[in-house]
């Protein structure tokens, strides 16, 4: 049993959470089925639904893994072993919301930003476009993936 639930909203997909929530819990592993870049560039709306695991390759989310949003300032982050944990206290009805940069860096997708958070960088792109300070908590909860991990070794 999750302890969350996608809800539609005016035509978009969300997941709550069905109670509060400690920080640092395990919420679920995301799942999906390989995809390489080139085939991802052929989804149109759904390239979103493709999360990047490393240079190359790509894992085309299963349902309900897809309908996490995007957030600047998330409450959640995804593990290295794709395991989706939460950064902060959740409260209940809380959207669930993990950001979509601590698993890009393929100089090609970025995404218009609404998610009104004070911090918000209106588009969202790769990991390296994020301020410096952003990508130390990231990479301090341990919530970015390891080709990204591995890069950022070698740049600084
Ligand atoms: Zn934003």
């Amino acid at each position: 049993m999750f302890q969350f639930e996608v809800i539609e909203n005016r035509g978009e997909r969300l997941v709550k959470a069905l109670s509060a929530i400690e920080a640092g819990r395990e919420l679920c592993t995301f799942s999906g089925k390989p995809v390489y870049f080139e085939e991802t560039l052929k989804l149109g709306t759904k390239e979103s639904f493709a999360f990047q695991v490393s240079h190359e390759l790509y894992i085309y989310l299963d349902e309900p893994y897809r309908y996490f949003n995007h957030s600047c300032d998330p409450n959640c982050g995804v593990t290295p072993e794709l395991k989706l944990v939460t950064l902060k206290p959740i409260q209940k009805n809380e959207e669930l919301r993990w950001d979509y940069s601590t698993s890009m860096l393929e100089h090609h997708w970025t995404m218009k930003c609404k998610c009104r958070k004070e911090n918000c960088r209106k588009v969202v792109g790769d990991f390296i476009t994020l301020p410096k300070k952003q990508q130390q908590y990231y990479l301090e909860n341990n919530v970015v993936q390891k080709f990204i991990v591995n890069m950022v070794k070698k740049r600084y």
